[in-house]
C-alpha cells in the first residue's frame, strides 16, 4: 500500500473521455490519458486489501497481482510495477482499453469509487512499449514439438504466445485477411486502434509465432501437428425469426462492424453504411452500443435501438450484492454521444419487431414495432395495440450469440452439449487426443479477457500433454 491514506486524500478519477462532439468526427481514440503524476496519485487509492477481491474470482479472470503493481505504480517504480503485471496478463493493452474492468466492481472502494485499476493498466503497458522496457524475447530454446492454433482473436493469440515462450512451435492459422478476431474485426477502432492489435501481432512474429491468413483450418492439421487449438470464437449469430429478413439493408452487427474497420483501414467508404439513413439496432447490449458508436460517426438520419428486456435497475438489487458484477442501468459511450446528436437515449426498452416492410426494389423501408409484456408463463409477449410503424433504411440485428459455427465444429468432428458447446474431457479444454479448444469456442460468447484468461489455461493443459507424450 504506496500511501495508506491515499484513498481518504483523492477521489477516483478516470482518464477522460473525449467530448462527445469532437470524438463523433473521427475514429480514434474515446480516452485522453492523465499526466503522470495523476496516475501516481490515483495508484496510491489502492488499499491493499487483505483480501484482495479485485484478484479473487469474482473480480480479474486473470488473477492479476493489482494491490502489488498498484503500491509499484504509486511509488513511481514503474518498470517493477509492469513485470508484476505481465507475470499475468498477456496483453494489458487490450484490456486496458477494453475491458469492463470486474476488478474494480469487486474492489473494497467501489461504493467510494474504486481505484483505477484499468486505466493503471494501461498506463504501463503504454509506458512499457514507449520507454523500451519490453522487447521481443525469442526462446533461447525449441522444444521440437509443434502447435497450430485455430483462430486469431485473444484467446487463440493468448494460447499462442504462452506456448510459443515455453519453446513449442507455434503456427495460427486465420481465415480472415488480417490477424486479431474481434479485436479487429467487431470491436470498432474507437475502443481498441488497430495499430495497437497490429503492434502485439508484430511482438509476436518476432518472438517466432507464425501467422496464417486467409486460411481455413483443415482436419489434416490433427495429423501434422502434435497439438492442435479450436479458438474459432462464437461467431453463430441470433437471427429475429421474423419474415424478411434476407431483404436488402438487413444485415447482422459484426457484418457491419467488420466492414466499417476493413474500410477504414483500407482508407475507402464502407459498402454497408448508415450515412443519410434511418436505422434501428436490435439489440441494447456492447455490441449494439458500438454499432450505435458506428452509425453515429457514419452520419445516420436518425436511431433507435431496441432491447427486448426492462431497462436494469440504477442500484444494484439485494440479490445481486457487492463483489458481484453490479446488474444496474449502464449508458455506455454510443447511448452518450446519441443523446448528444438527437437529444434522447437511443434505447426503447421491452420492445421488438414484429414485421420488415420492402421497398419497391426489395429493400426495407420500415419496420413494425410493439411493446413486450412478460405472461403467467415467464414469455414475452406483444402487445398488439402498441404496434407501429417506424422507417428503417438500415437493420442491425445485435441480439447476441449463440456458440460455435458448426462447420468448423462439424470438420473437426466435435461433438456438442444440448447447449450447443464442445464436449471436452472432464470439463477441460481437451476434446479428445491431440484436440484442444479455448476462448468462446469453449465458453460461448464472453469477454477479451476471459477468452485471454481461457487461452493461458489452455495452454499450460498443451504444454503438459506435450511433455508427457
Ligand atoms: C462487437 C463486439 C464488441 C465487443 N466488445 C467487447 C469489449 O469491449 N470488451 C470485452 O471484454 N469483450 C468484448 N466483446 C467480446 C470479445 O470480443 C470476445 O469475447 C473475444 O474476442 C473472444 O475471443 P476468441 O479468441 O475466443 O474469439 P474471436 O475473437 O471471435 O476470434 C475467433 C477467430 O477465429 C477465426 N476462425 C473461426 N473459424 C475459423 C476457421 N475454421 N479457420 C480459421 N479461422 C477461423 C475467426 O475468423 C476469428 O478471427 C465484444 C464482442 C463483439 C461481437
Amino acid at each position: 500500500m504506496g500511501k495508506p491514506t491515499g484513498y481518504l486524500e483523492y477521489r477516483r478519477v478516470e482518464n477522460p473521455f473525449r467530448a462527445e462532439l469532437d470524438r463523433l468526427r473521427d475514429y480514434n481514440d474515446l480516452h485522453e490519458a492523465l499526466p503522470t503524476q495523476l496516475r501516481h496519485i490515483q495508484a496510491s487509492r489502492c488499499m491493499g486489501c487483505g483480501v484482495p477481491f479485485c484478484q479473487s474470482h469474482y473480480g480479474c479472470p486473470l488473477h492479476n497481482l493489482i494491490p502489488e503493481w498498484n503500491d509499484l505504480l504509486c511509488r513511481g517504480r514503474e518498470r517493477e510495477a509492469l513485470a508484476r503485471l505481465i507475470k499475468t496478463a498477456s496483453f494489458p493493452e487490450f484490456t486496458g482499453r477494453v475491458c469492463p474492468a470486474l476488478c474494480e466492481k469487486a474492489c473494497n472502494l467501489s461504493t467510494e469509487g474504486a481505484s483505477t485499476n484499468r486505466d493503471n493498466e494501461l498506463y504501463l503497458i503504454e509506458e512499457g512499449f514507449r520507454r523500451g522496457w519490453i522487447a521481443p524475447k525469442p526462446p533461447a530454446r525449441r522444444s521440437g514439438k509443434r502447435v497450430a492454433v485455430i483462430g486469431s482473436g485473444p484467446s487463440g493469440l493468448a494460447a499462442a504466445d504462452r506456448l510459443n515462450r515455453m519453446g513449442h512451435s507455434v503456427v495460427v492459422i486465420e481465415r480472415a485477411d488480417r490477424p486479431g478476431g474481434l479485436l479487429t474485426y467487431g470491436i470498432p477502432n474507437m475502443k481498441l486502434p488497430k495499430e495497437i492489435v497490429a503492434r502485439r501481432i508484430r511482438f509476436m512474429e518476432a518472438e517466432g509465432v507464425q501467422f496464417l491468413l486467409n486460411t481455413h483450418a483443415d482436419p489434416e492439421l490433427l495429423d501434422e501437428f502434435d497439438a492442435t487449438i479450436l479458438c474459432g470464437g462464437a461467431r453463430r449469430a441470433r437471427r429475429l425469426n421474423v419474415p424478411g429478413e434476407e431483404m436488402g439493408g438487413v444485415c447482422l452487427a459484426v457484418d457491419f462492424l467488420t466492414e466499417n474497420t476493413k474500410a477504414l483501414l483500407e482508407r475507402r467508404a464502407p459498402t454497408i453504411s448508415a450515412h443519410g439513413k434511418r436505422v434501428i439496432i436490435v439489440g441494447g447490449g456492447d455490441t449494439g452500443n458500438d454499432c450505435v458508436g458506428t452509425c453515429l460517426r457514419q452520419g445516420c438520419a436518425d436511431l433507435i435501438e431496441l432491447e427486448m428486456m426492462p431497462a436494469a435497475p440504477r442500484l444494484r438489487a439485494n440479490d445481486n450484492p457487492w463483489p458481484e458484477w453490479p446488474r444496474t442501468l449502464r449508458t455506455d459511450y454510443g447511448q452518450l454521444e446519441c443523446a448528444q446528436v438527437f437529444g434522447r437515449d437511443p434505447r426503447l426498452f421491452e420492445t421488438t419487431i414484429l414485421r420488415l416492410h420492402p421497398n419497391g426494389s426489395g429493400d426495407i423501408e420500415r419496420a413494425t414495432i410493439a411493446r413486450l409484456k412478460r405472461q403467467p408463463d415467464g414469455k414475452l409477449a406483444p402487445i398488439m395495440d402498441t404496434a407501429r410503424e417506424v422507417g428503417c433504411e438500415l437493420l442491425i440485428i445485435a441480439a447476441g450469440f449463440l456458440g460455435c459455427e458448426a462447420e468448423t465444429a462439424d470438420a473437426f468432428e466435435v461433438k456438442r452439449t444440448p447447449r450447443g458447446y464442445p464436449e471436452t474431457l472432464n470439463q477441460s479444454h481437451q476434446i479428445r487426443d491431440r484436440l484442444f479448444t479455448a476462448g468462446d469456442f469453449r465458453t460461448g460468447q464472453s469477454l477479451v479477457v476471459r477468452a485471454i484468461a481461457d487461452g493461458r489455461a489452455c495452454a499450460d493443459e498443451v504444454n503438459v500433454y506435450l511433455m508427457k507424450k
